[in-house]
């Protein structure tokens, strides 16, 4: 399939592209053993997109089964790193050789612009794999100091079965940051998308196949939450869950941790993550941009998107005027066009949850400006970037991670009262501090509980750098090599000599 070159190709392209519908299990397409189906749906028009394949409690038995097999059988884990490198290399190279279906599938699901699913999030998706690929052939164990008497070696090994459970918001992304490091680790992987954003998972099951992951070892599961991932949660063979998703979600699956066997179970959750700005921040123009960007990129469906505004009240007005002028460049669009920048929420019940924050802080005396739904498709959900100020910081709007693209503004005199307030909440997952006083970034960085700190920027990011959060935010980090703790056990072997 070659790049189609402008939006009218792209709709061509949407309706001739093949819709996968079954699980990818034990190296092939497999229809499950009931026929039960859920519908996978466009967000952009309401349309339903092709019912696909649920895989229920039993199902999941046979490919945790399979998995458990394959693990036991080395036919992964006791290879050659350096063969197991190769391979991780040309599971990326197929991603990127896939890029424009995988990008189709994607927007078509999630109403996510055609723009970002090409651009950024299959290159992110297949840089990652390719990234933990290359890290294959070059992790040391270590050797723990041990005099003359002995030779004690601290060895990482796999865990055996990694189930990733993972949201709609950047499925491929976050597919990647654990399907990575737990192949490359050694394990059985099976991924359970989320029931919103099946299609392109599925694909990847089947390049990955290709690539030469052996038969078994990475598959695909498709299903509900509370069916399929809530098996996997609760299955007594699989040794650790891989989570991204909210923090309600998160909390139930440490109570099937410790309802079945313990397994591990690392954590991405929600965030409300607030964004400093200083009265000694000069540059206004660049931290308006990326306070735009922070919010409504992704219809603000991000989990470190920078959703609560705290301002000195001395630069507010300066701050927001700018920042409202570049509301306009945020005017949501066809997914499917070139030009748009902002597509559909994932689905119309959605977009009226966040529309009731909206209305709850119009009820509060609060401003809302912006925010108006719009019908850009019939049946599309689509709703403007808003900005809300005069806000009950003890209000949902001001506490609740809303997941849209609603930017909630806070005032405040000085900085520590600025990270009192962004250190007032249940989670922590990212923060920004906006100031030109070299002493008061660091101080702030280092009072700041969050994850991830940004200096004078928003959203850097690196697969290099570990991405994850305190408090509620979650448990153990995604990326870098510390995510390869999730995924396996330390040995140690003492040797008396
Ligand atoms: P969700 O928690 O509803 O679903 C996430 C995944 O969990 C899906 O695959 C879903 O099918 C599955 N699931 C749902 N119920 C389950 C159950 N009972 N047992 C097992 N699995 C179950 O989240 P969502 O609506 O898909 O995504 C939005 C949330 O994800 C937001 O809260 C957002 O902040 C969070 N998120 C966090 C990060 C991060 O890195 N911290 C990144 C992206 C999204």
């Amino acid at each position: 399939m070659t790049a189609p070159e402008t939006p009218t190709d792209w709709r061509a392209a949407a309706a001739a592209v093949e819709l996968p519908t079954q699980a990818f299990v034990d190296g092939r397409y497999r229809a499950s053993r009931h026929g039960a189906t859920f519908n996978a749906e466009n967000p952009a028009t309401g349309q339903v997109l092709t019912p696909v394949d649920e895989w229920t409690a039993a199902d999941v038995d046979d490919a945790v089964d399979i998995a458990a097999a394959r693990f036991e059988a080395g036919v992964w884990a006791d290879r050659d790193p350096a063969e197991r490198k190769a391979v991780m290399l040309r599971f990326a190279e197929g991603i990127r050789a896939n890029a424009e279906r995988l990008a189709l599938l994607e927007t078509l699901e999630t109403g996510k612009p055609i723009s970002q699913t090409q651009a950024v999030d299959v290159p992110a998706c297949a840089g990652t794999i390719q990234w933990y690929g290359e890290c294959l052939d070059k992790l040391y164990d270590e050797m723990a100091p041990g005099g003359n008497d002995a030779v004690i070696a601290i060895r990482r090994e796999p865990v055996g079965t990694v189930a990733a459970i993972v949201p709609w918001n950047y499925p491929l992304i976050i597919a990647s940051w654990k399907i990575g490091p737990a192949l490359a680790a050694g394990n059985s992987v099976i991924l359970k998308p989320a029931e919103e954003s099946t299609l392109a998972s599925l694909l990847l099951g089947e390049i990955a196949a290709e690539a030469g992951i052996p038969a078994g070892v990475f598959q695909v599961l498709p299903g509900r939450g509370h069916v399929t991932g809530d098996a996997l949660a609760g299955h007594n063979q699989v040794q650790a869950i891989a989570f991204t998703g909210s923090t309600e979600i998160g909390k139930r699956l440490l109570v099937r941790s410790g309802e079945s066997n313990m397994k591990k179970v690392g954590l991405e959750c929600g965030g409300k993550s607030a964004q400093i700005v200083t009265r000694e921040c000069e540059q206004l123009d660049a931290a308006a941009e990326a306070i735009a960007w922070s919010i409504w990129y992704n219809q603000g469906e991000t989990c470190h998107a920078g959703s609560r505004l705290i301002v000195d009240r001395r630069v507010a007005d300066a701050l927001l005027e700018r920042v409202e002028a570049l509301m306009g460049q945020f005017e949501p669009g066809d997914p499917l066009d070139d030009a748009t920048v902002m597509g559909a929420m994932i689905s119309t019940d959605h977009l009226h949850r966040v529309q009731g924050y909206l209305d709850a802080v119009r009820r509060g005396g609060g401003r809302v400006i912006g925010g108006e739904v719009i019908e850009r498709i019939e049946g599309g959900a689509f709703m403007r970037p808003a900005i809300l100020r005069d806000i009950d910081r003890t209000g949902q709007a001001a506490r609740e991670e809303i997941f849209g693209p609603v930017l909630a503004v806070m005032e405040c005199d000085g900085l520590d009262e600025a990270v009192r307030i962004a250190n007032d909440s249940e989670y922590g997952l990212a923060a920004a501090v906006w100031t030109d006083r070299l002493s008061d970034a660091h101080r702030a960085a280092r009072r700041l509980q969050a994850g991830t700190v940004w200096v004078n920027c928003y959203d850097m990011a690196s697969v290099a750098t570990p991405f994850g959060g305190y408090k509620q935010s979650g448990i153990g980090r995604d990326r870098s090599l510390h995510a390869f703790d999730k995924y396996t056990e330390l040995k140690t072997t003492w040797v008396a000599v």
